[in-house]
């Protein structure tokens, strides 16, 4: 017998299938990993085939030395999907199978956990009537039966116990048991479905890809809960992905309530030690729902019902660093391999998946009010210019200034949300100008005022800040564009008394400290939680009643086609906070530029509206969903071999535009906006071409780098981010 080996190795030669024997004594399965002799090493591999011949000369085909886990981790499902990502993502084959393990399996970390236990032997000898501490364990044991080890100890003392133990008279066992992450309590609180709801539920039930377009606050997640059950009733399981920050403890004690001991967990915040047992629950059907961030795509649960891509227009859906790869795309191919059902729910769905909604490539439902009745927030926006010309150059504008008294003086609570953290986003000299920037990375420091110290927000890199300019000299140092950190310093001059919290990367690095600032803003009251998007995702309190948005535009000037609809969604978003229970709730939202267009439309939740008017904008554009962009990256240490791997490519791309004249809509090439990060210098070819022969070429384009080419290299397609 011959096994078709994928060797474990991130490296570009050895990125293919190789052919070992299987010893006679030895019997493998597909999906196993195994260790083989490879050149002076031995390597971890994956078998992912077995034949009766090999293809290549037998006498020179080295056997297996050894199974790793004596069983199939990678299944049949996952294989193929490899296949299928390598096709099309062109990865390398070893990188998308680390994809689908949680990392600690192939470092061979984790152990397993073991739980000592303690029981009285059979015909236990009791201790002597002195040892009074030894008779109480006895009685202890008598009573309650067998006990954690641990506990006994804590209660009556570690020398008695394990003298206990010396004599015989209790005995010890071992048990290896499973981490499982910590949960709030909650209660569930199972609904009777609004009309709406029911009508969606009752809709999504074929295999194919439902968009359920619901306004915050229509009971999107009543619905997947139900749909989940369903599924569950006809024995079948379910996948839900969410977006990381929304994985908000409410969300997932909700689920834990609904579901119990059925959910798996998968997210970035559990140990490694729980992902690893998570993971196994999974694996060996024990979890029967999944809820989880985009990784968790890759959890090998089988017979799936139903997948569920929740806010399904989030940028995170789709990995940065390499590999790089799109959930919907992942999930289309795991909806058709177990002929099930996928829902994308959004009250914001990205242009991309409502066009395919229009063009009946995706099913609409549709949930346009909220599940209460109750109206959507009031959205008033605020020209600042005109507050700065009527006398008005604080970070609030006057009508802010007079909800916020309102909210304090009712006892209720507001959000307000400023999407970036720290103090402010530079420094810089008023009297020569100069900024600080990073020496690893070409981009301007973050001034964060509770450590008074810049950082770099790219590579973590901390410097001193500046008091004098070290350019010229001069003290008169101007600060940026505001953060979290300013918005609440100066909320704390308006109101001294009120509780202010703050909920940022800084401020939530702490395990927990996510759910100890949501917790005490939901038991505060009056309170302001100042935020960056992670306060705009999930969140549900009753009591806040306004949300103000200190800098609308700050998402709008980015250099990318998607920052306009990211604007919108924002928005609707963070509004969608703001007066989910029985006060109507109010939204103040400040901008430079009040008459763009996305205001209006956002401010009246014309999503239809602003659909057609992006829709079409694109179209003539020829911008994503109706052309395609494709980035190069490039990036190496050194400029000259970064700059000259890229000149090389681009050379071959013109062919390939030579050869399609008619479909590019453009070819260039240049330094990256960001021409360096983490001492890496970036350079980039950038193209966007027609659809019609948008895959042909795309294939070919994949093939224009170097066999030389020192540096690294990313492909992206329709890239979220061009900096
Ligand atoms: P969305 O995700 O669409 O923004 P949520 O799922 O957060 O909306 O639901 C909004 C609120 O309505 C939540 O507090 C939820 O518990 C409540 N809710 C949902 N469905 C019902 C229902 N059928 N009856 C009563 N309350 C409901
Ligand atoms: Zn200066
Ligand atoms: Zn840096």
């Amino acid at each position: 017998m011959f096994a078709k080996i994928i060797i474990d190795q991130d490296a570009k030669a050895l990125d293919r299938v190789f052919e070992y024997s299987v010893p006679q004594d030895m019997t493998v399965e597909v999906g196993e990993r195994v260790i083989v002799p490879f050149g002076k090493r031995n390597l971890q591999g994956f078998i992912v085939g077995l034949e009766e011949k090999a293809e290549f000369d037998e006498s020179k085909i080295k056997p297996i030395l050894q199974r790793i886990d004596g069983f199939a981790v990678i299944k049949k499902e996952m294989l193929s999907l490899m296949f299928f990502m390598a096709d099309k993502l062109h990865l390398k084959l070893a990188s998308i199978l680390r994809l689908f393990l949680p990392s600690e399996m192939r470092t061979g970390q984790v152990k397993e956990l073991i739980v000592r236990y303690v029981k009285l032997a059979k015909n236990f000898q009791s201790p002597s009537a002195r040892a009074k501490k030894q008779l109480e364990i006895v009685k202890f044991l008598k009573d309650n039966g067998r006990q954690k080890f641990a506990d006994v100890s804590a209660k009556f003392g570690y020398a008695p116990l394990s003298a206990l133990v010396k004599s015989g008279t209790v005995l010890v066992e071992n048990e290896q048991e499973n981490r499982t992450p910590v949960f709030d309590e909650m209660k569930n609180e199972k609904r009777i479905l609004t009309p709406l709801q029911q009508r969606a539920v009752d809709t999504i039930c074929e295999n194919k890809t439902y968009l359920l377009h619901g306004v915050t606050g229509s009971g999107k997640t009543e619905v997947y809960m139900n749909l989940i059950e369903r599924r569950l009733e006809q024995g079948k399981t379910a996948l839900m992905l969410v977006p990381e920050i929304s994985l908000t403890p409410q969300v997932l004690a909700n689920f834990k309530a609904r579901f119990g001991d059925k959910v798996a967990l998968i997210h970035s915040g559990l140990s490694a030690g729980e992902r690893f047992d998570e993971w196994k629950r999974i694996f060996f059907g024990q979890a029967k729902v999944v809820v989880g961030a985009r990784s968790a795509i890759f959890t090998p649960i089988e017979n799936l019902g139903i997948i569920i891509i929740d806010e399904e227009h989030e940028q995170s859906y789709v990995s940065e660093s390499n590999p790089r790869y799109d959930t919907h795309m992942i999930a289309e191919f795991r909806r058709e391999y177990n002929s099930c059902t996928l829902v994308l729910g959004s009250a914001t769905p990205s242009i991309e998946s409502y066009a395919k909604a229009i063009d009946g490539e995706y099913q609409l439902v549709e949930m346009p009010v909220r599940v209460n009745g109750m109206e959507m927030p009031k959205i008033v926006v605020i020209d600042m210019l005109m507050e700065m010309r009527q006398g008005n150059n604080q970070i609030f504008s006057i009508p802010l200034i007079y909800e916020l008294k309102n909210v304090i003086e009712q006892k209720k609570q507001a959000m307000i949300f400023i999407n970036r953290r720290g103090f402010s986003s530079f420094q810089r000299c008023r009297n020569c100008g100069y900024v600080a920037k990073c020496t690893d990375c070409d981009v301007s420091l973050v001034y964060h005022r509770a450590e008074n110290r810049l950082k770099c927000h790219y590579c973590g890199k901390r410097y001193r800040a500046l008091d004098v300019c070290p350019s010229c000299g001069s003290k008169d140092i101007k600060q940026g564009a505001i953060g979290t950190e300013r918005v609440v310093e100066e909320l704390h001059k308006l109101f001294p008394d009120v509780r202010i919290l703050r909920m940022d990367n800084d401020t939530t690095a702490r395990k927990n400290a996510h759910r100890q600032i949501l917790n005490e803003f939901r038991n505060t009251k009056p309170a302001i939680l100042v935020g960056t998007q992670m306060i705009a995702k999930g969140h549900d309190f009753p009591d806040c009643v306004l949300v103000g948005i200190v800098d609308a535009d700050q998402s709008l000037y980015q250099s990318d086609y998607r920052s306009i609809e990211r604007t919108f969604q924002l928005i609707t978003q963070v509004a969608g906070r703001a007066g989910r229970s029985s006060m109507q709730g109010r939204v103040i939202l400040q901008t430079y530029s009040p008459r763009h267009y996305v205001y209006r439309f956002a401010s009246n939740y014309d999503y239809k509206g602003f659909f057609k008017k992006e829709a079409n904008l694109r179209k003539v554009t020829n911008f994503p969903p109706y052309a395609r962009i494709v980035r190069i990256l490039f990036t190496h240490e050194d400029e000259k071999v970064v700059a000259q791997d890229c000149k090389v490519c681009y050379n071959k791309v013109k062919e390939i535009k030579e050869q399609y004249p008619q479909d590019f809509v453009y070819l260039d090439v240049m330094k990256a906006p960001l021409n360096k990060i983490k001492n890496k210098f970036r350079y980039q070819i950038l193209m966007r071409f027609k659809l019609d022969k948008a895959d042909e070429i795309e294939k070919k384009i994949y093939d224009c780098v170097d066999e030389k080419c020192k540096s690294s290299v990313f492909f992206e397609i329709n890239p979220n981010n061009l900096s």
